[in-house]
């Protein structure tokens, strides 16, 4: 019989390894920055109040059953979902023509896309930004779904490689898929500005690709969700096909309750009906169905003003700690005089910092100091608090001199 001595271990995740690691540290100093999930300033997780009086109002409600969800998720979710992406004045969305499934997050909706290109749109190329949240690669290679990179990060200047990537897109073959951030890009805290997002629409467009908006981000960028969503508008306004998967993990903190949806845009109801009924057999070979408590969470919270409200404004509070860590960790590199310029930590945006630091000096911060960051640089400025500021400051003077 079969026995399974012979499988290896795998190596630990990139990002979730590091997560392992910090955990088994017994250093009472340790600072967890490796992960992308939003603390308190007492470091702590945070359930969202919109969340918790969601949650309430649904316990009172007693028609609420466990049945089944369809394949393709809970319908009015889906509609609020569509409305919070493209827009109350969407003409998209007026003429019935974005297909969108509920699903697993974030990264359900990316595997869910990779296995729709799989059988729709054989052989086709995803083209992803180096760098990337390293899972863009992982998924399609698992997924078996062609992809290469177009370049991004300009290191020397700590900002976007506009002309690099340009020229890779559009050298890219016609009918190409394009993945773009749509907000607070992963890892680099660097957006395109709407005039840089101007020139990449034009190439875009020229060479007939898909565009892909990874939207994981919605409202972390700004603090408000419909700025962060108007690059993304105006690809759709401006007719370009596109495939958006959406997350509600950061922005609405429900990482753990895997809520999202993955759109496709088609030309016409018709298109949208027969992509529908074929996302409903990947995921009824995938997993079946979605969960139902998160999106009843979110459709609760998007469907009730008062809630809405109380969520954007915690959104924005989210975004604006972070911002103020930002400001807090600049200050303290500059009153210790840390070497370097450090400028790109208040300019970046969302919940990433890409600190520059080299691959060694980011073992040392894990090793020496144990501060558990990425070993790209990436430090997740949602877990720097008033209390750890200044150790991590300290830490990075230490690693670059
Ligand atoms: N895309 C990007 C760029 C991300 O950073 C993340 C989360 N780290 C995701 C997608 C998806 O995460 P989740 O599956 O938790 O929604």
């Amino acid at each position: 019989y079969m026995t399974w001595n012979e499988v290896p271990a795998a190596p630990l995740d990139p990002i979730l390894g590091v997560n392992q690691k910090f955990q088994a540290d017994t250093s009472a100093e340790k600072v967890n920055v490796s992960i992308g999930a939003y603390r308190t300033d007492e470091g702590k997780p945070m359930v969202l109040s919109c969340v918790k009086k969601a949650e309430a109002l649904l316990l009172e409600q007693s028609d609420l059953n466990k049945e089944y969800l369809p394949q393709r998720g809970d319908a009015t979710y889906v509609q609020l979902c569509q409305k919070m992406l493209f827009g109350e004045k969407s003409k998209l969305l007026a003429s019935g023509v974005v297909a969108t499934a509920q699903t697993l997050s974030g990264t359900g909706a990316l595997r869910l896309g990779a296995e729709f290109m799989k059988k729709f749109a054989k052989g086709k190329t995803v083209y992803i930004s180096n760098p990337t949240w390293g899972t863009h690669n992982s998924i399609m290679t698992q997924a078996g779904v062609p992809f290469s990179h177009y370049r991004y990060w300009n290191a020397a200047g700590r900002d976007l490689d506009l002309a690099g990537m340009l020229e890779d897109i559009e050298a890219a073959p016609e009918g190409s898929v394009i993945m773009l951030h749509a907000a607070a890009h992963n890892p680099t805290g660097v957006d395109p500005t709407a005039e840089q997002w101007g020139e990449i629409m034009t190439v875009c467009k020229a060479k007939k690709h898909v565009c892909w908006f990874d939207s994981a981000y919605q409202g972390f960028a700004t603090g408000d969700l419909d700025i962060d969503a108007t690059a993304m508008r105006a690809f759709a306004d401006e007719g370009l096909p596109l495939f958006v998967s959406q997350s509600f993990a950061k922005n609405f903190g429900l990482y753990g309750e895997r809520v999202g949806t993955f759109s496709i845009t088609c030309d016409t109801p018709e298109a949208v009906k027969a992509v529908m009924s074929q996302l409903d057999i990947i995921i009824r070979n995938l997993y079946s169905n979605p969960p139902k408590h998160g999106a009843n969470i979110v459709k609760t919270v998007l469907s009730d003003p008062a809630l809405y409200q109380e969520w954007r404004d915690e959104l924005k509070a989210m975004s604006l700690r972070i911002q103020d860590m930002r400001t807090a960790l600049y200050d303290e590199l500059t009153s210790l005089g840390t070497p370097g310029s450090w400028t790109h930590i208040t300019s970046q945006i969302g919940m990433f910092s890409f600190t520059g630091l080299s691959p060694e000096q980011c073992t040392q911060m894990v090793e020496k100091h144990h501060v558990y960051m990425l070993n790209n640089g990436r430090v997740s400025m949602a877990g720097v608090t008033s209390k750890n500021v200044k150790y991590i400051a300290k830490a990075i003077d230490d690693v670059v001199r």
